[in-house]
């Protein structure tokens, strides 16, 4: 999860659980990636500030009520708050449709969030940042390691490109999140002079962002699919060949663990890579650089950049009143905005093969859980075309489901049959004198038997 409160203003960005946001009184959604909505959704009832193009999948996607969405637009100054004004401005993020940057002004100094960025060089014409003096810069740190380097987005399509090249004969899948890289395969299509064959739920998405008209939802109509990131998988790919040659890009800045031959993983990342990193901070000079991501050590690296300009202070004198009047307001609501995540529905429609359960892979954050194509051991070849295949219908469900939960009558017999019996929730006496009796002794005492020694048990 990847929200906070800054410290000494009344901002929360990106964070929905009301109460761990005390002393918040705007809120602010920097763009619609799973891990940045935890806890949004259709009991949400204040005031949300994000860009257009997030205002406009908002309700949609999370089915936040539309008079809580308050868009502002990219690139204009807005003075916000009644007791405490705050004046912000959202800047394009580079990052997916719809995210935003956003640069904050107060009695607490001058803070740019990123949010989930990917630095170009044309941010550095952004009117409002040109010679700006920024007390706190939180920075989206999720590539900030020395060791790791990335291409440009640019050269990662290329890299794309390079693979379908090389493989003329098959049809190309590419697994994406629910919002993110759809310039990738604009690209593509282009380059290609191919349709994009998508779900109608992200064909009906990709209308509301306006992408160029290079998408349908027509099976057969192009030779590229774009399916869920989940769906690349050993399984899948073992199905899709027997049906037709086909490759899988998968387009992640992040490792991953490759267990199919023909799962391809290019480099094209939505954050940036810790040169550009660099480079932002270089130029922009903040006096602080706050890591968005905990955990992590990004501040280190970028000592040298710092202006020494000491920061303006954390505005103390607006938590206090902010933090009152917060409270009594929940109260007056009587209850906290339930944590809500809701994951539309965005397979596309499978062709006679027999797709897994996503519930295997339970979402984690929408772009930011380590991916990793699941190993399949059990099932060879042909068994999964035929709708009752045994290792993904019997087999695995069966090991799941005991993994998982027990029936209580399962548990309870292997509890009596099989040693050690747990005595955590029982007098050790007790278990001594009873849970432990073999079992065959055990059949002998009536229920009225197991009463009385409890009884005796307590009474001594
Ligand atoms: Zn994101
Ligand atoms: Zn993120």
């Amino acid at each position: 999860m990847a929200g906070s409160v800054l410290a000494g203003t009344p901002i929360a960005v990106d964070l929905w659980r009301v109460r761990r946001a005390a002393g918040a009184r705007l809120f602010f959604l920097s763009h619609l990636h799973a891990d940045h909505t935890v806890g949004l959704g259709s009991t949400w009832d204040r005031p949300l500030y994000c860009s257009p193009c997030t205002a406009r999948l908002l309700p949609r996607r999370l089915q936040v009520p539309t008079r809580w969405i308050r868009p502002l637009e990219v690139g204009e100054s807005h003075v916000l708050g009644e007791e405490v004004t705050v004046t912000v401005t959202l800047l394009d993020a580079n990052h997916c449709p719809g995210s935003v940057m956003f640069l904050f002004e107060g009695t607490f100094g001058t803070i740019l969030y990123t949010g989930d960025f990917r630095y170009t060089r044309t941010m550095q014409g952004e009117p409002v940042l040109r010679g700006r003096h920024i007390d706190r810069l939180y920075l989206d740190n999720t590539h900030c390691n020395p060791q790791q380097s990335l291409p440009s987005r640019q050269q990662a399509t290329h890299q794309a490109v390079r693979i379908i090249r090389q493989h003329p004969q098959h049809q190309v899948v590419i697994g994406v999140y629910s919002l993110g890289k759809e310039m990738l395969l604009v690209d593509l299509a282009v380059e290609f002079s191919t349709w994009v064959v998508v779900s109608p739920w992200r064909l009906e998405q990709m209308r509301l962002l306006e992408m160029p008209d290079v998408f349908t939802s027509e099976e057969g109509a192009g030779w590229i699919r774009a399916v869920d990131v989940t769906e690349i998988r050993w399984d899948t790919l073992v199905s899709w060949n027997m049906l037709h040659p086909t490759i899988a890009i998968l387009p992640t800045g992040r490792p991953v663990k490759v267990t199919h031959p023909n799962i391809y993983p290019i480099p094209y990342s939505d954050h940036s890579s810790f040169s550009e990193l660099c480079e932002f901070v270089k130029w922009l000079k903040p006096c602080s650089v706050i890591p968005i991501l905990k955990g992590g050590m990004c501040e280190a690296y970028f000592q040298e950049y710092l202006s020494s300009i000491p920061p303006a202070l954390p505005d103390l004198s607006v938590l206090k009143p902010v933090q009152e009047s917060v409270q009594q307001q929940s109260k007056r609501n009587g209850q906290q905005p339930r944590c809500l995540l809701k994951r539309a529905v965005r397979h596309s429609v499978p062709r006679g093969v027999v797709y897994e359960s996503l519930e295997k892979y339970p979402e984690t954050s929408e772009e930011c859980r380590g991916f990793e194509v699941p190993q399949q051991n059990c099932c060879e070849s042909t068994c999964c075309l035929t709708g009752g295949c045994a290792c993904h219908t019997g087999k695995e469900k069966g090991k799941e489901g005991q993994s998982r939960e027990q029936p209580a009558a399962a548990t309870a017999a292997s509890a009596v049959s099989q040693a050690p019996v747990s005595n955590e929730h029982f007098p050790t006496g007790l278990a001594e004198q009873y849970l432990l009796t073999p079992l065959n002794i055990l059949k002998q005492n009536s229920s009225q038997k197991f009463d009385k020694l409890v009884e005796d048990f307590f009474r001594t």
